[in-house]
């Protein structure tokens, strides 16, 4: 599935419950499921990562619909390498830009 239909169906889904929780207490979900991730990460199981990973990147479409973000649009500069020095892999010096 590509992002754009995955976060369609996110959209269609969820996006009225969304937009009466609002952006804050939305983004506050986010990151409540990135600990949940983080816990994961350092005792889960591989079930309990594949979970965790899924209701980040959720959440994260979640938070991209309330602000009008179309992701695949968004992640377009990583899609053919590096968003600095434009290569695969990465030739910059030091934490990727
Ligand atoms: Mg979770
Ligand atoms: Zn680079």
């Amino acid at each position: 599935m590509e992002i754009k239909a995955f976060q369609d169906v996110i959209r269609r889904t969820y996006l009225e419950k969304d937009r009466a929780r609002g952006t804050p207490a939305t983004f506050l979900w986010l990151i409540e499921e990135v600990g949940e991730l983080a816990t994961a990460l350092r005792e889960g199981t591989k079930e309990d990562l594949e979970g965790e990973f899924a209701d980040v990147f959720a959440w994260l479409m979640t938070l991209a619909n309330l602000s009008d973000i179309d992701m695949e649009k968004a992640v377009a500069k990583y899609a053919t390498g590096c968003s600095g020095c434009g290569k695969i892999p990465c030739a910059c010096q030091g934490e990727k830009p």
